[in-house]
Formats: structure tokens, sequence, C-alpha cells
């Protein structure tokens, strides 16, 4: 069986790979180590092999994994990829550095207020229903613009960017269309006024297409860890 350390070495090599196809600085893509499910002596073996960021779904899960890796906890960076629901909205603001799913304003608000005053701004990403799935969650892409000028009014928020979680789809041309609307969207922000700098999209199946359109930062769990 492949060890982390080699599937980390492939997945670095895509993304060196896809970026070098489409003139881009490896350095402008970071690596996110999706671990759900998978225990925290995996994400030390991640991390022993020069592993430092790592995206986790289920808050609780997440909180124990990083009980057990508090020795790690200021070399890593830990964020929240999965939906968040506003009850669980303190443990977050305490825990990690990133949040990835922010879809409505009171969320936000709720995490700027309970962000401790000791640690720096949560970093966010608006989770966009690039898809249209109504069952999905995701900010609708209309209303990205409103929600991104109002949670760049909260004081303990800093936010960064646009995450997407495409629909699965078998053909290659409605993904691709998925990914290149984030890029528009992204695009679109910017010239807005907003200084966004992460577009939060890729995972194990389709990081080459999402660096081409423009992501900075894929999240990958099967390629490094395995079927979960
Ligand atoms: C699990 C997960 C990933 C990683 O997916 P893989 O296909 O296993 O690489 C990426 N993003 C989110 C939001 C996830 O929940």
């Amino acid at each position: 069986m492949a060890t982390i350390a080699t599937n980390l070495q492939l997945v670095n090599g895509r993304i060196n790979h896809a970026c070098a196809q489409v003139g881009r600085s490896s350095a402008s893509v970071t690596l996110l180590a999706a671990s759900k499910t998978f225990p925290a002596v995996t994400v030390r073996e991640a991390f022993s092999a020069g592993q430092r960021c790592f995206g986790e779904n289920y808050v609780q899960e997440a909180v124990d994994k990083m009980a057990e890796l508090a020795d790690l906890r200021d070399q890593i960076t830990w964020h929240l990829i999965g939906p968040l629901q506003s009850n669980k909205t303190r443990v977050v603001a305490e825990t990690f550095d990133w949040v990835h799913t922010i879809d409505r304003i009171k969320i936000a608000q709720r995490l700027s207020e309970q962000r401790p005053a000791d640690l720096p701004p949560l970093q966010v990403c608006l989770q966009v229903n690039i898809s249209g799935e109504s069952s999905k969650s995701g900010v609708a892409p209309q209303d990205v613009l409103c929600l991104a000028q109002a949670v760049t009014q909260l004081p303990r928020l800093t936010l960064r960017g646009l995450m997407a979680l495409p629909a699965p789809s078998d053909e290659p041309e409605a993904q691709r269309g998925a990914l290149r609307d984030m890029r528009i969207a992204f695009n679109h922000l910017r010239s807005e006024g907003i200084p966004l700098d992460t577009l939060s999209m890729g995972m194990s199946a389709d990081l080459e297409e999402a660096i081409k359109q423009g992501s900075t930062l894929v999240r990958v769990g099967t390629a490094l860890f395995g079927k979960r």
C-alpha cells in the first residue's frame, strides 16, 4: 500500500505539473489535506511528511483530533470545509484558523462576535452554490457580492475568497463550466474592490482542471489518504 508520504509527493507533482501547463508558479496553489474520517495518527503521518494545512468537515471530530495533536497546534493550519450550523459557531471560532463554508450573514456575525480576542481574525471564504443545486449549501451566485460586502465589515473575520463544491457530474464540460463560473465570480468581486486572494476549488479528481481555472487552494482527501 502506498504511504502518505508517497501520495503527498504524487499530489504535489500533479499540482506542479498543472501549474507549469498554465504558466503559474506552484507557490500560487496551496494543498489542503482533507482529513475527515481519518484519525489523528494519520494526520500526524501527513504532518511528518511535510503537510501543514488540514481541512475537516465535522466540528466534533475535528476538535477531538486537534486535542490529540495539540503539540502541533502552532504548526498546523486548520480549515473547516464542512457545513456549519449556528449552534457550533462558538467552538469553531475558538479552534479553527479558517472557515470555507460561510453562506449567510448570520453565521458570519456569530463567528466574528465569538472569535477570541487573543487569536488573529478568522480567515473565511464564502461557499458559492455554483451548480445551482436546490439541496446544496452555498450562497446563490447573484447574492455573493452583497454577502461579501457585509462580511468585510465584520471586525474579527478576514474575507479571503470563495469556495465551491461543484455537483458531481459525469460530463467533464459541466464540471469545467462550474469551475469557470467560479473564476468569473471571483474576478467580478475583485473588480468590485473586494480584496480576495483565495479561490478554494478542486479535489482529488479535478485538481488539474481547477488549477487551470485559477484555483489557489485545492482540497484533496482520497488521493492522499485513500478511500474513506
Ligand atoms: C472530502 C472533501 C474534499 C476532498 O475530496 P476527495 O475527492 O476525497 O479529494 C474536498 N472538499 C470537501 C468540502 C470535502 O468534504
